[in-house]
């Protein structure tokens, strides 16, 4: 894939940054509008378009070529980007070749001035990382992202709801727009587990004239590090010479996180978890939604957050399909912080969903092993017909070198020069016999 120079132009103090992407996936204009009164340096916006370009490629046709020079850190850890990425997804994520000029790092200094950033979408993980990680000053949220562009309703209430919890903590929230998520990513770049990191960084990197450090706000603890589009180890290796970027909050379980802002009033009146696109903040129903609420309903602090109806049903609870070891790992935090709180009644629920989940795993442990031996079987087969075909082709060459000789054996000059050969043959035995 290929990416032009980003170009910056504002109107009536709105910066919009665009570029031409040509991929497998799309073909068009990329853009980011970014907030009033930001705008964007060249240098910040050739580096912006690195990170989601490098996930795109190497999921895609493996060569990336961008126009703008990119920050020589940047490149330098994009080898060690690519290799976790293809280890941990040998099937879709492949190595990829760059092609681009690097731009010689800034000098150090610059990176002392400016404020740090978080990222702001008013969850549990948003609001620990905003009142732990070092001198937050701004917050930043995409629009675009976890919301579709054309949820225009859902947005207005989001905004709203974001912008006061911003203005209520006192401080500075950017919000950026793009197409980018719509426009030219896929399912084979599956946001959660690939993509979300890089496309969050992308967007950070335009606000390094404002921030020299970024911090993304981690969902698992150092126990859990599951592969993630945010990853501790990955996170830092979206750092260049402008902008220092980390993840933060591994050291913190979700409930300890939860526990942390039951007493803070912008978070009882905030807090979003919920994903679904519904017409309220927090749907009550969804995973998140009920996750949280069990858990400040065992604190007992439920209902002091009126963000959410109040509804905890413990049969929800001992129902819930637990898709993955991720959430998988929620449900076992959650269990026993009831057990701690002696409420058996949750607890015995979050234990059902737990044995079925364990005992899902266990049945798709031979169906797993299954299907990777049915692929070893197809792999070994594939070699031996490539073997095959090998040896058909030696074949043939050895045919075609056996007439070529009877060819030359037979022919006038070879039986011409026959006597020469006899003496050369004579005197090489002298030799020997000498
Ligand atoms: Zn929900």
């Amino acid at each position: 894939m290929r990416i032009s120079t980003p170009r910056v132009s504002t109107i009536d103090g709105i910066s919009t940054v665009t570029a031409d992407v040509e991929s497998v996936n799309y073909t068009g204009e990329l853009w980011f509008r970014m907030p009033e009164g930001i705008h964007p340096s060249q240098t910040a916006a050739a580096d912006a378009v690195f990170p989601f370009g490098l996930i795109l490629s190497m999921s895609t046709d493996q060569k990336l070529e961008l126009e703008a020079p990119v920050s020589s850190v940047l490149l330098a850890n994009s080898d060690l980007v690519q290799k976790i990425f293809s280890t941990w997804y040998p099937d879709t994520m492949e190595l990829t070749q760059v092609n681009c000029q690097e731009r010689v790092a800034e000098p150090t200094g610059q990176l002392a001035a400016r404020g740090a950033m978080s990222t702001f979408t008013g969850g549990v993980d948003s609001f620990y990382t905003l009142s732990h990680a070092p001198g937050i000053t701004d917050l930043l949220y995409v629009n675009g992202y976890d919301l579709p562009l054309d949820k225009v309703e859902l947005w207005d209430l989001v905004r709203q709801s974001l912008s006061d919890a911003a203005a209520d903590i006192g401080k500075r929230l950017f919000i950026v727009e793009t197409n980018l998520k719509r426009d030219f990513l896929h399912n084979r770049q599956a946001w959660g587990r690939i993509s979300y990191g890089a496309c969050i960084t992308s967007v950070a990197h335009l606000l390094s004239e404002q921030v020299s450090d970024f911090h993304l706000a981690g969902s698992h603890t150092y126990l859990e590090l599951y592969p993630r589009g945010s990853h501790a180890l990955l996170d830092p290796l979206w750092s260049t010479d402008r902008l220092r970027v980390h993840h933060h909050g591994a050291d913190m379980t979700r409930v300890k996180k939860t526990l942390a802002l039951i007493d803070d009033p912008v978070a009882q009146k905030h807090l979003r978890v919920c994903l679904r696109r519904t017409d309220r903040i927090n749907c009550g129903r969804c995973e998140k939604c009920y996750r949280t609420k069990t858990t400040l309903l065992l604190a007992g602090v439920l209902d002091k957050f009126q963000v959410f109806d109040q509804t905890v049903n413990p049969s929800v609870i001992a129902a819930r399909e637990v898709k993955n070891e991720a959430t998988f790992s929620f449900l076992l935090e959650m269990r026993d912080f009831a057990k701690s709180k002696g409420n058996a009644e949750i607890e015995k629920a979050l234990s059902t969903a737990i044995k079925r989940y364990q005992k899902h795993e266990s049945d798709a442990e031979p169906l797993a092993a299954l299907e990777t031996a049915k692929r070893n079987v197809a792999a070994a087969n594939a070699e031996v017909a490539t073997a095959n075909a090998q040896t058909t082709v030696a074949l043939q060459r050895a045919q075609a070198a056996e007439k070529e000789l009877a060819r030359l054996r037979s022919s006038r000059s070879w039986r011409w020069t026959a006597p020469l050969r006899k003496v050369k043959a004579r005197s090489r035995a002298k030799q020997v016999s000498a």
